[in-house]
């Protein structure tokens, strides 16, 4: 699956709109220290639904929201949208092209949207589901991860494997309707 843009807008250090173009092959982000390039990561698990603030190296989800600096007044909204290619229709919509929006404002309201309809994070939860993409998958793999990966439980082990042979789908359908009987 290729990932073809990603645009933050108000999101962590992103005040003003700014897109990111990736071409074929390797994309590296480089900068000093604190310039801004895990906020980047963090906006791309942010977008496919991570819930932990924590996670996102902040207290509660507003504060991924740009927040001011000395020559800036803070935003209220927070957005990230994340464009695929999907001519080969990986992903299981009618598009050739799949942006998935997620939006945060101060007050707490927040918004998903796939292709700018407004859908529930359940809808982009199983729409990236045994693609490897995902906010757990391992096409993101952060700071620490892989040392994590290489000295956690086995089962969280396996969990790697089991979206990477994609029968994530199936097992949380089994799990659903089990609770739903
Ligand atoms: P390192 O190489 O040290 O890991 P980095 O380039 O990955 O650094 P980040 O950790 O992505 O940098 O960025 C941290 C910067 O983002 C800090 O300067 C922090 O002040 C800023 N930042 C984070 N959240 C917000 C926010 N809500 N509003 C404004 N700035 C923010």
């Amino acid at each position: 699956m290729f990932l073809k843009r990603i645009e933050l807008s108000g999101f962590k250090s992103f005040a003003d709109r700014t897109e990111l173009e990736f071409v074929r092959g390797i994309t590296a982000v480089v900068g000093p220290n604190g310039s801004g390039k895990s906020n980047i990561s963090d906006g791309i698990r942010w977008v496919l639904g991570e819930q932990s603030a924590k996670s996102l190296r902040g207290g509660n989800m507003q504060d991924i929201i740009f927040a001011g600096s000395d020559s800036r007044k803070a935003v209220n909204i927070g957005e990230v949208s994340l464009t695929l290619d999907n001519q080969d229709k990986a992903l299981p919509l009618d598009f050739s092209e799949v942006t998935v929006t997620r939006r945060v404002h101060r007050n707490g309201d927040s918004e998903y949207l796939i292709n700018k309809q407004p859908c529930r994070l359940k809808d982009i939860t199983e729409l990236f589901m045994d693609t490897g993409i995902g906010k757990e998958a391992y096409s993101i793999i952060g700071q620490g991860r892989i040392e994590e990966i290489l000295s956690t439980r086995s089962e969280d082990r396996r969990g790697i494997f089991e979206e990477a042979s994609g029968i994530v789908k199936y097992k949380s359908r089994k799990k659903r309707s089990a609770e739903e009987a």
